[in-house]
C-alpha cells in the first residue's frame, strides 16, 4: 500500500484492487434498498459500485448512515431501470431511487476533465464550476473529480472488488485527509470543499495533509460565494452530528468559524463566549452518541446568542434616552432582525427554525420572571424545554440565573414528562400503521382510552406535519 501511495504521489493516480478476500466489505452490512439499486442496475447491464461515506464507513469499522451508487448509466436509463426513482438536478443530474424514507442517491460516472463546453460545464469567472453535466466514461475518471482520496474507494458490486486510484486505502489507514488533484484548484472549483476537509477532520479525528490545508486560509473567502442553502446545510452537518466541539475548534483555527457566523469574532477575546459554545456543542455531542436528535434552531440559537443579547442592551441603552419608548417586544423584535440579516447572507436559515430561534431567545427574558401569575403562560410556550436548555447553560457562566433554574426546573420536569408520554403514545401509533382498520381501532382506544380515535388521528396528523416543517425527521 506505500508502494502504490507513492506511485499516486508521482503520476497523480495509481490503481490498486483488493479481492473480496482482502478486505472487509461485506454486502451483509449493505442496507436492502443499497443492495436493490446495485443489483438491478447490474442486471440491467451496467456498472454498479458504492463509493463515498458509506465505504470510508465500513473500512472504519463504523455503520454506515447512507448508501452513494455510482454507475455508468445515464441518469435517464437509471429513471428506466427503477419505477421508484426520479432525476434531480443540483448542480448536476442525480437520481434519487425512493424507498419510503430511505433514498439511495446514484450519480452518473463523471469526467474530471476541466475543458470548458459552452453550455456543459461551465465556470465563474473566478473559476467555480456553476453547471456541471460532463459524463465520464470511465471509473477512473469518475474517481478524479470526486473530493478526497478516502471518499473515492470504490466497491463493485460485480465481483466484490475494492478499488482505488488515489491512495484512499493508505490514507484511511494512516488517517489523512487527502485532497485528489492540484488543492487550489480543486477548491477554487468548488469552494464547500473547504469545509468538507475541515468536516472530514473533525468527523473522524484524521490530520488534513499539509498540501490539502496549504491554499485553506486564502481561498476561505470564496465560501461567501456559494449559495447560503447550501451553506445553510453544511453547516448542520459540522455541527449537529455528534463531532460539533471538534468542527468549532478546527474552523477557529482555520478561522473560517467568523466565516460562517459573520462578526462573531468580536466574541471571541470573551472567555465566556468560547466556554458557553463550547460546553453547548459537546453537550450536542453527547447527545447524539445517545442517540438524540440535535436541532438548528438549538445551534444557531446558542452560537448567535451573545450577538443577540449585545443588540438587546444597545437597544435597551438607547431606549432610555428615548421620549417615546420601545417595549421589551420591540426591542427584541429589532435585535433578533438585525442578527437575522447579518446571519441569513452566510446561511440561509428556514422560516420554521427561525421563528423557533426567536421563541427560545424570548424565552430567555420571561424566565427570569417569577411571578406566579404567569408562570402557566410561560411553561406552556412553544419551545419552553428548548428555551430552558439555553438558560440552564448560560446559568453554569452567570450565577445570578441559578435562582431561576431552581424555580423553573420543576415545570420543565413536568414538560419532559408529558412529552416522553406523547412520544410513546404516537410510537405505539405509528406500529398501528402495517394493521388492519379494525386491528388499528382496537389499538388506539388502547392507548389513547375512549376519547374519540379520528381526533387524535389528526392530532398525530398535525404532529408529523410539524415533525417535517421542523427537520426532525432523518
Ligand atoms: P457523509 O455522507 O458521511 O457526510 P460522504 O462522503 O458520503 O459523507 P456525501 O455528501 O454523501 O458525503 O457525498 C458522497 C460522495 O460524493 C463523497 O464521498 C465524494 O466522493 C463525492 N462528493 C461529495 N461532495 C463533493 C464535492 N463537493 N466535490 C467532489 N466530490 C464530492
Ligand atoms: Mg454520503
Amino acid at each position: 500500500m506505500s508502494k502504490n501511495k507513492a506511485l499516486v504521489k508521482r503520476h497523480g493516480a495509481a490503481k490498486i484492487v483488493l479481492e473480496r478476500n482482502q478486505h472487509p466489505v461485506s454486502r451483509k452490512s449493505f442496507s436492502r434498498q443499497a443492495l436493490t439499486v446495485l443489483e438491478g442496475l447490474r442486471k440491467a447491464g451496467y456498472q454498479a459500485y458504492l463509493v463515498g461515506g458509506c465505504i470510508r464507513d465500513m473500512l472504519t469499522g463504523k455503520s454506515p448512515k447512507d448508501f452513494d451508487v455510482s454507475t455508468n448509466a445515464t441518469p435517464e436509463q437509471v429513471r428506466r431501470v427503477f419505477q421508484n426513482s426520479r432525476i434531480i438536478g443540483r448542480r448536476f443530474k442525480i437520481v434519487h431511487v425512493v424507498f419510503g424514507r430511505e433514498i439511495i442517491e446514484v450519480t452518473t460516472f463523471r469526467s474530471g476533465s476541466e475543458i470548458s463546453r459552452p453550455g456543459i460545464r461551465v465556470s465563474d469567472n473566478a473559476g467555480m464550476l456553476v453547471r456541471d453535466n460532463v459524463y465520464g466514461k470511465s471509473l477512473e475518471e469518475d474517481a478524479e473529480r470526486r473530493d478526497f482520496t478516502i471518499n473515492a474507494i470504490y466497491y463493485n458490486i460485480k465481483n466484490y472488488q475494492l478499488i482505488d486510484f488515489h491512495g484512499g486505502l493508505y490514507d484511511l489507514q494512516h488517517g489523512i485527509i487527502d485532497i485528489i488533484g492540484d488543492p487550489e484548484k480543486r477548491y477554487l472549483e468548488d469552494p464547500v470543499r473547504i469545509i468538507r476537509a475541515l468536516r472530514f477532520a473533525a468527523k473522524l479525528g484524521f490530520k488534513i495533509s499539509r498540501r490539502t490545508a496549504a491554499p485553506i486560509k486564502a481561498l476561505a473567502e470564496n465560501l461567501r460565494q456559494v449559495s447560503n442553502a447550501r451553506m445553510y446545510e453544511e453547516v448542520n452537518k459540522l455541527f449537529l452530528s455528534g463531532h460539533g466541539l471538534q468542527s468549532y475548534r478546527i474552523l477557529r483555527n482555520y478561522r473560517i468559524f467568523e466565516i460562517l457566523f459573520p462578526g462573531i469574532d468580536e466574541y471571541y477575546d470573551n472567555s465566556v463566549f468560547n466556554s458557553f459554545v463550547e460546553f453547548a456543542l459537546k453537550s450536542s455531542d453527547e447527545r447524539y452518541a445517545e442517540n438524540k436528535r440535535n436541532m438548528p434552531h438549538f445551534l444557531y440559537a446558542i452560537i448567535l446568542w451573545f450577538a443577540f443579547q449585545k443588540e438587546v442592551f444597545e437597544l435597551q441603552q438607547i431606549n432610555e434616552s428615548l421620549v417615546d419608548s420601545m417595549s421589551l417586544r420591540d426591542i427584541l423584535e429589532v435585535a433578533f432582525a438585525k442578527v437575522m440579516a447579518r446571519q441569513n447572507p452566510m446561511t440561509a436559515i428556514p422560516l420554521s427554525i427561525s421563528e423557533s430561534i426567536r421563541s427560545m431567545w424570548t424565552l430567555q427574558f420571561m424566565l427570569t420572571d417569577k411571578n406566579q401569575e404567569h408562570t402557566a403562560a410561560i411553561a406552556g410556550r412553544t419551545l419552553f424545554r428548548g428555551g430552558f436548555d439555553i438558560f440552564r447553560i448560560r446559568a453554569r457562566f452567570e450565577p445570578y440565573l441559578r435562582q431561576f433554574v431552581d424555580f423553573w426546573q420543576p415545570f420543565y420536569d413536568e414538560s419532559s414528562a408529558q412529552a416522553r408520554d406523547r412520544a410513546q403514545k404516537q410510537e405505539l401509533f405509528e406500529q398501528t400503521r402495517t394493521l388492519g382498520k379494525r386491528d388499528k381501532k382496537v389499538v388506539i382506544k388502547e392507548v389513547f382510552g375512549d376519547d374519540d380515535a379520528r381526533e387524535k388521528n389528526d392530532r398525530l396528523a398535525k404532529a408529523r406535519a410539524w415533525r417535517a416543517a421542523m427537520h426532525l425527521d432523518p
